[in-house]
């Protein structure tokens, strides 16, 4: 099974690293792959250009064996959208289920997301939630796809939706960002190495 787990990341830090690491434990992943997102359709455009993004995430996941950088969406013009980005994935891997990971917040969008109802076309997708996270009330399409057997998503190449409890670590790039722009220091929430860079490069100083 392989592993995707997209994001702006801006910069990526210990929530995306530590849950990536759980999941690929947890499903015997053969590999998780980063995908950075170019322009990302929901929100405003990143504070960090889209090679200085990928040069924190190469730093980040150096030595980490089976995390892969995927930069397809990079590659593509437009607005990425995960729905292109899995079905490009399923021409290069057929015989693959491929899971999404996506974290509870995003879940709770997904309906917002271009062409939502087609991600299972090509993926599972994998929720990553938080302790206590309620799946009473689901819809009926998410409701019909729900499973929670990881054997049955090994079975099937794509269609199934999973909630997966991972560890909770309350760190968003938001706040790293705002901690650089007011000279704190964000130690001990993403890697040294990225830090370094981030202060190499002066990003995210605003003011
Ligand atoms: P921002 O604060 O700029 O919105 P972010 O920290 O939420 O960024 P993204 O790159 O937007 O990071 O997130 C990519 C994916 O990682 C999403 O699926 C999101 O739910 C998940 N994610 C973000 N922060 C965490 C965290 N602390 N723990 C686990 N997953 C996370």
């Amino acid at each position: 099974m392989i592993g995707i787990f997209g994001g702006t990341f801006d910069p990526i830090h210990y929530g995306h690293l530590r849950s990536a690491l759980e999941v690929k434990e947890i499903f015997g992943l053969t590999e998780l792959r980063l995908v950075p997102s170019a322009q990302p359709p929901h929100r405003e455009q990143p504070a960090a250009t889209a090679p200085m993004r990928l040069q924190m995430l190469e730093l980040a996941i150096k030595n980490q064996p089976g995390f892969i950088i995927d930069t397809r969406e990079l590659n593509r013009h437009g607005a990425s959208y995960m729905v292109d980005t899995l079905k490009s994935l399923r021409q290069e891997f057929q015989n693959e289920p491929l899971l999404l990971f996506i974290g509870s917040d995003a879940f709770n969008q997904l309906e917002t997301w271009h062409q939502w109802r087609h991600l299972f076309d090509n993926a599972h997708i994998i929720v990553m939630t938080r302790p206590g996270f309620n799946i009473q009330n689901l819809d009926k399409f998410f409701k019909v796809r729900l499973t929670n057997e990881i054997t049955e998503l090994a079975h099937k190449l794509a269609g199934k939706l999973y909630f997966q409890q991972v560890t909770q670590l309350d760190i968003s790039a938001t706040a790293i960002r705002n901690m650089i722009d007011k000279q704190q220091n964000p130690g001990f929430l993403l890697p040294d190495t990225v830090i370094t860079y981030i202060r190499q490069h002066k990003l995210y100083q605003r003011h």
